[in-house]
């Protein structure tokens, strides 16, 4: 086994302290990774607080790694030691059901292997990437394109895939009409992308706060839910509207602004249940989504496609004992727009 310094949560909504673990021994696919940065990502803490239920502790959280090679087992064929590498939401999954088979493997139905507070087959408990290294498959391992840094390329691993992936299912591109609620970690991603895939981007957002940075991330227009106005203008207007809100919104008000056989696609995660009227989806045949991060292949895709367009996450670093802080900070939506931590101030 390969000890490690990490920071964990102990147990249930505990602030986040070091903690020395083990990971694996390297196999023969498997690549050893130099973790450098993380992305902090609300889905940590929701995790951290088991709001979704059966977190289990100690919890390492951490899915936007991003790090180079530092060991490689002898049949890894992909990756050489000193290639910058990233790891996503999952790092394994059972490649045999229909969605795996299919290239969908953050769909597995056996269960896909999360980055951390999950288990590997033989149940083992997963820890993420708030540590100094992390040992992956390397079929769950990404390639970071030369010309992207890679602090801020941490989140395209997960804020930039989760975006990415409904825009180009629900067909993201000149001509239509896309609308991005939130402008936190995934939104501003998700208004960079869809505005590089050609659409035209409205934000909305609690207020106007953020709208200078909502332009200047390709928005055409940003504007505030507490303002009724926003809500009586745009009746019956998008194709798309993809909801990255942490907390539940009135949907039936959002179903509204979509036009004829328009999506509401749900990325967001939040604790609770919400309600929708039959009659905001029947009238207009709108429909009403849900997306989950992406597969490897459309991953490494999404990379390749912000390596041609320059696109990276607009971030805020931090150092390892700034995490509590952080977490404090995402929760009153006060992030610019994605902490990542420096791996380096974790101590050795
Ligand atoms: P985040 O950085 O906290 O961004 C969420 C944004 O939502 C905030 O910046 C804020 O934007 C808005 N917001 C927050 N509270 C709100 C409220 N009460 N009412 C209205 N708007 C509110 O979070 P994130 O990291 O982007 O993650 C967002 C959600 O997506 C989380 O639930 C996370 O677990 C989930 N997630 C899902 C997937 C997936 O695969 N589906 C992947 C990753 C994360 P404004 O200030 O602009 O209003
Ligand atoms: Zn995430």
């Amino acid at each position: 086994m390969i000890k490690t310094n990490g920071y964990a949560a102990m147990n249930i909504g505990a602030t986040l302290k070091p903690y020395r673990f083990e990971r694996r021994d390297p196999q023969s696919k498997d690549v050893s990774i130099d973790i450098r940065y993380c992305g902090v990502c609300h889905s940590d803490i929701h995790q951290v607080r088991d709001e979704w239920g059966g977190s289990i502790f100690p919890m390492v959280p951490g899915h936007e790694i991003v790090g180079v090679v530092t060991a490689i087992g002898d049949k890894v064929t992909r990756y050489k030691l000193g290639d910058r590498v990233g790891v996503g939401c999952f790092v394994e999954s059972c490649r045999h059901c229909e969605n795996c088979e299919k290239g969908m493997e953050q769909y597995c139905t056996t269960g896909v292997v999360l980055t951390y507070n999950g288990r590997y087959y033989d149940g083992t408990p997963t820890m993420g990437g708030y540590s100094h290294r992390i040992i992956v498959n390397e079929d769950y391992v990404l390639r970071i394109p030369e010309n992207l840094p890679l602090e801020g390329a941490a989140p395209l691993l997960c804020a930039g895939i989760t975006l990415y992936s409904p825009l180009k299912h629900w067909g993201a591109g000149p001509g239509k009409r896309v609308a991005i609620i939130g402008l936190g970690g995934l939104g501003h991603m998700g208004v960079k992308l869809a505005h590089a895939m050609g659409a035209e981007v409205t934000v909305l957002s609690q207020s106007l706060k953020k709208q200078s940075d909502g332009k200047r991330f390709g928005a055409d227009h940003f504007l505030a839910t507490s303002d009724p106005k926003t809500f009586a203008d745009r009746k019956n207007y998008f194709d798309l509207i993809i909801n990255t809100v942490s907390a539940n919104l009135d949907l039936n008000a959002y179903l509204s602004l979509l036009r004829l056989d328009g999506s509401l696609v749900q990325v967001g995660a939040p604790e609770k249940p919400c309600a929708v009227a039959a009659f905001s989806l029947i009238m207009g045949r709108r429909s009403l989504a849900g997306s989950g991060i992406g597969s490897m292949g459309e991953t490494q895709e999404m990379l390749n496609f912000c390596s041609q367009h320059g696109i990276t996450a607009d971030i805020e670093l931090i150092k390892i004992e700034q995490i509590n802080d952080a977490y404090e900070r995402v929760l009153k939506s006060d992030v610019r727009y994605r902490f990542v931590i420096d791996m380096s101030s974790l101590p050795a």
